[in-house]
């Protein structure tokens, strides 16, 4: 048995390829697995709870028959950090806070989505915080639901030309003072996030203290990945 950790499908009604891939995936590792973490941005965006789009019917209710068999993990991402109690209720999964530790076979590991590690993103982080602030999320969660896709396929558009125009770069990737900074604080653990799409497994290394920093690849055109945690360590896969 195993642990399975996958992050930013983006999943939306725009992707039925990748919405097939993960409901095969689901019923595959069904009752096979130790549990499975999905570190953030399982969806493109979540507009909250009481969200009735039809291709989430069919979500929900495969992650609720997967989560009866085996335990299910959620972490917020940038683009789902609305995802709730009523979330966690339909689909099965629990809720986890960003960063997570885990322990698996002795080995120490850190969760994260990864967003808070791109500090150099000052105009992201500012929103970051104002967006995580129960006042923000509730005065957002209070507006009719289809003015709330409305702005989020607007801060979808506006993401997608931002991203045409400068390609990835270095101010979308995480910086090393703030990956220091975090496993500084939780005692040097191997690092695993999501969220940047560069799939990798970087050495951190700083005066006698060294570790991993392993990022889960995101899933695009109909192919995912994730990595799988057992006793023997950690390792990266592809899909299907
Ligand atoms: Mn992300």
């Amino acid at each position: 048995m195993a642990i399975h950790l996958i992050s930013d499908l983006h999943l939306s009604d725009d992707t039925p390829e990748l919405t097939a891939l993960f409901l095969g995936t689901l019923q595959a590792w069904q009752g096979q697995l130790d549990a499975l973490y999905i570190l953030g941005d399982l969806f493109e965006y979540w507009v909250g709870d009481d969200d009735d789009s039809p291709f989430l019917r069919d979500t929900l209710a495969a992650m609720r028959a997967f989560a009866d068999k085996t335990p299910l993990y959620v972490m917020h991402g940038n683009r789902d950090f609305l995802l709730g109690e009523g979330f966690a209720r339909a689909s099965g999964a629990r809720l986890l806070s960003d960063p997570h530790p885990l322990v698996v076979g002795g080995a120490r590991y850190l969760l994260s989505h990864g967003d808070a590690l791109c500090t150099d993103d000052t105009a992201y982080q500012q929103f970051r915080a104002q967006s995580r602030s129960p006042a923000w999320q509730q005065a957002m969660l209070a507006r009719p639901l289809a003015e709330r896709h409305l702005i989020a396929r607007m801060a979808r558009q506006e993401s997608e030309a931002a991203k045409r125009q400068t390609g990835l770069t270095a101010i979308s990737d995480v910086t090393d003072a703030a990956v220091l900074a975090l496993l500084d604080a939780h005692g040097w653990p191997v690092l695993v996030h999501g969220h940047t799409h560069r799939p990798a497994v970087h050495v951190v290394e700083r005066g006698e203290r060294q570790t991993q920093r392993w990022v889960i690849a995101d899933w695009h055109d109909g192919q995912g990945g994730y990595l799988a945690i057992d006793g023997h360590g950690i390792g990266a896969h592809a899909l299907p």
